[in-house]
């Protein structure tokens, strides 16, 4: 499953900046697509991060900060984040929550067949805004359903 985070921080740039895209199990172990992108968005490098903002370079204005981009961040998924891990490892929704992202929008819901997801509410009463895309459910499902668990 996949997972995009994509900036809009209007007081530093006018453009929208995809901070990083995450993949289930591409990090070593269970990992899950929305864990494994905000850990590479934490992984960026102040010089990465000044190429995404050149505008805050040029306005001489203090390195950016990663987890205040967060703050402005939109999340794309094609599953529901997930509520409850069995492998030990922060459910996904939590640590959207813990990184305070804006926005999340979802694809699908996680089938019944899969394990019970809070993930939506749980970000809801986080105050953060949760969008279901519309239209691409069968195709997130059929992925979801070939590969792994978002
Ligand atoms: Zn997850």
């Amino acid at each position: 499953m996949g997972c995009v985070l994509v900036a809009r921080y209007p007081s530093i740039t006018e453009q929208t900046v995809v901070l990083a895209r995450g993949y289930s199990r591409e990090l070593p172990g269970n990992t899950h697509a929305e864990a494994n992108a905000l850990t590479k968005a934490r992984n960026l490098s102040p010089k990465q991060l000044s190429e995404m903002f050149p505008t805050s370079a040029e306005n001489n204005e203090p390195t950016i900060d990663i987890n205040d981009v967060l703050k402005h961040t939109d999340v794309y998924t094609t599953l529901e984040p997930c509520s409850v891990r069995t492998s030990g490892l922060a459910p996904c929704a939590d640590a959207l929550v813990a990184a305070r992202v804006r926005r999340c929008f979802i694809g699908v819901g996680e089938p019944d067949d899969f394990v019970q997801c809070e993930g939506a509410q749980r970000l809801k009463a986080a105050e953060c805004q949760v969008i279901w895309v519309k239209g691409l459910e069968e195709e997130c499902l059929a992925a979801a359903r070939r590969g792994h668990q978002g």
